[in-house]
């Protein structure tokens, strides 16, 4: 097994997000200093990460000594300031612009001017988040994927003043905790929501339309087209509310009318039928 490229990082936001990617960096042997403004959100966050770790056990996977010591390497803190000296920062909070942007301006400030500034926003641009700091040539997208552990894929996104050097040091360091990155440029949605959304966009206009019933879709997607799941699933795990964001954001920032959101979509969002966090979106999950 190969060693986290870096000794130490710092993760802020405890989130589904933020505590994966702490702990895949922590079970690279990194040190990691794990931030949340809210104490319960921290809590949580490690409670999640536990809770993994014992499912990797359970599994034979990690012997029990193994996933002690990589819980011993995060160290969980409510104080920004805790980021400290380390060189890199993967911010993975809520997805507003505003709170990251003002998050991005502290983090600026508290870091060496060394340290490189990575986010693991699903949508919004790069280039505007590095625009508030004075290292834009330090600042890139480091987009995860959900479930942080399992999932190989780390997508880099180069803002528009990005560095060569600081792309080449993220690219071997996700390739150092078992990732595979793929390079794409600073455009809305990158390049896995670009083409992931419109995807289940165009499932919804299907079962708007009266096209096929919502599990002849699902069907026909995993079973025609070798996905491991339907796109209305996928939808439902991701969260209706999280996929019609993103909609918007493809829509405003590309101005194409192919983007636009499937009315459907917004009725299920406007309903409430968020999806599965909720027990109910395309699908019910009461039982
Ligand atoms: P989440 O809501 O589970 O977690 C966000 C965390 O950030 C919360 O614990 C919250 O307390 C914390 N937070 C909010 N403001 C903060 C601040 N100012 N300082 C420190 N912590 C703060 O969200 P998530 O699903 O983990 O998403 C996090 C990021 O990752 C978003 O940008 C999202 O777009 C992106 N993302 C999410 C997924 C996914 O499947 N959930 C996949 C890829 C990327």
């Amino acid at each position: 097994m190969t060693r986290s490229s870096f000794g130490t990082i710092a993760v802020v936001g405890a989130g589904t997000m933020g505590n994966g990617i702490a702990q895949t960096f922590a079970s690279f042997e990194a040190e990691v200093r794990l931030v949340d403004v809210d104490e319960a959100a921290l809590q949580r966050g490690v409670g999640a990460i536990e809770k993994s770790l014992a499912r990797f056990v359970k599994k034979e996977k990690l012997s029990q000594a193994d996933a002690a010591a990589i819980l011993g390497r995060i160290k969980p803190s409510t104080n920004l300031e805790d980021v400290g000296d380390a060189p890199l920062v993967v911010e993975a909070i809520v997805e507003r612009a505003d709170v990251k942007a003002q998050v991005f301006g502290r983090l600026d400030e508290v870091t060496p001017e060394t340290s490189i500034l990575a986010t693991n926003t699903s949508s919004i641009s790069i280039t505007e988040i590095a625009a508030g700091t004075k290292r834009a040539d330090r600042v890139i997208g480091m987009h995860f994927m959900n479930p942080v552990p399992l999932m190989a894929l780390v997508e880099v996104i180069r803002g528009q003043e990005t560095s060569d050097e600081t792309t080449a040091t993220v690219m071997e360091c996700s390739r150092s905790i078992g990732k595979t990155p793929v390079e794409a440029n600073d455009y809305p949605g990158f390049v896995s929501n670009r083409v992931l959304m419109p995807m289940i966009n165009e499932a919804v206009y299907c079962l708007m339309e009266g096209v096929a019933e919502k599990e002849a879709i699902d069907t026909v997607m995993k079973l025609g087209m070798n996905h491991p799941m339907g796109p209305l699933t996928l939808a439902d795990l991701i969260g209706l509310d999280v996929c019609l964001d993103i909609m918007e954001v493809l829509h405003g920032g590309l101005g194409d009318s192919k983007y636009r959101p499937c009315p459907l979509l917004r009725r299920m969002v406007a309903a409430g039928r968020l999806g599965r966090k909720v027990g109910k979106g395309f699908y019910d999950y009461d039982q």
